[in-house]
């Protein structure tokens, strides 16, 4: 076993076993909404027990992302539409974007068809940039989602008009669990991973991930993807 398969395997076990009990609360909750009726007051604190098992669901999943992103389990590689994957991310954050009644735009280069990549990894990519995006705009902001060609990589932009990310917090906005102290001020959900996570994955890929914001103006987050992914660049 090396050493990235053991020191996972424990967050791993984490991610799992913490399944069992939330698995059974969730159980419990359902019951409760079911012998019912409920007062006002019951089905407040109902609703609150749900919203935190979400929570926490959620936080598992990005737990066992880390544990992906540092194991040495290889990248499953398939041809895939740019364009066709950045609508199905827009399609699952149009509810978010209507809330904030942000207009989300696309400007992918017409030379750029499919690309050779883990599918299911670079659609989480788009949907994290796009949703933080959204989460960290102002009413009534835009994003654009955009692709250019290079010689041998793809470059794709997410551009925001939010509350943007101070010049001294740039550097850390990769760091597992970092949130920049604006969005904790305002109580914006998050956990800090998901640029983690992000970074991760696009660095398997062999392409790199960068930032540039201005406070109050916006941000743009860039990466790249290599045309062709012929190894993995895990973090054997
Ligand atoms: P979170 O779950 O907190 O959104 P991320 O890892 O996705 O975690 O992002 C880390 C931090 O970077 C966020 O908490 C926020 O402070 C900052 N951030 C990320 N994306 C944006 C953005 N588009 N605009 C402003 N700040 C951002």
């Amino acid at each position: 076993m090396t050493k990235s398969d053991s020191s996972n395997e424990w967050l791993d076990t984490v991610a799992h076993d913490l399944r069992t009990p939330i698995n059974l609360v969730s159980g419990c909750l359902d019951v409760i909404q079911n012998v019912g009726p409920l007062n006002e007051k019951q089905t407040h604190y109902l609703n609150r027990a749900f919203a935190g098992l979400k929570r926490m669901e959620h936080l598992i999943a990005r737990l066992k992302d880390i544990s992906w992103v540092d194991s040495s389990v290889p990248l499953e590689l398939s041809e895939i539409n740019l364009s066709d994957m950045v609508a199905e991310a827009i399609d699952l954050l149009l509810e978010a974007a209507e809330q904030k009644e942000v207009n989300v735009r696309t400007n992918i280069a017409s030379d750029i068809t499919t690309i050779h990549v883990d599918a299911a990894r670079i659609v989480q990519v788009i949907d994290n940039l796009l949703s933080n995006a959204i989460k960290y705009n102002r009413q009534g902001g835009t994003v654009v989602i955009g692709a250019t060609k290079d010689t041998d990589s793809v470059r794709v932009m997410v551009q925001d008009t939010g509350m943007g990310i101070a010049a001294d917090d740039q550097p850390h906005v990769f760091d597992r669990f970092f949130r920049a102290p604006e969005g904790v001020r305002l109580k914006i959900e998050g956990s800090g991973l998901g640029l983690a996570i992000t970074q991760g994955i696009i660095q398997r890929h062999g392409g790199n991930i960068w930032v540039e914001s201005e406070p109050n103006v916006g941000s743009t987050f860039y990466f790249t993807l290599p045309l062709v992914v012929n190894s993995d660049h895990s973090t054997e």
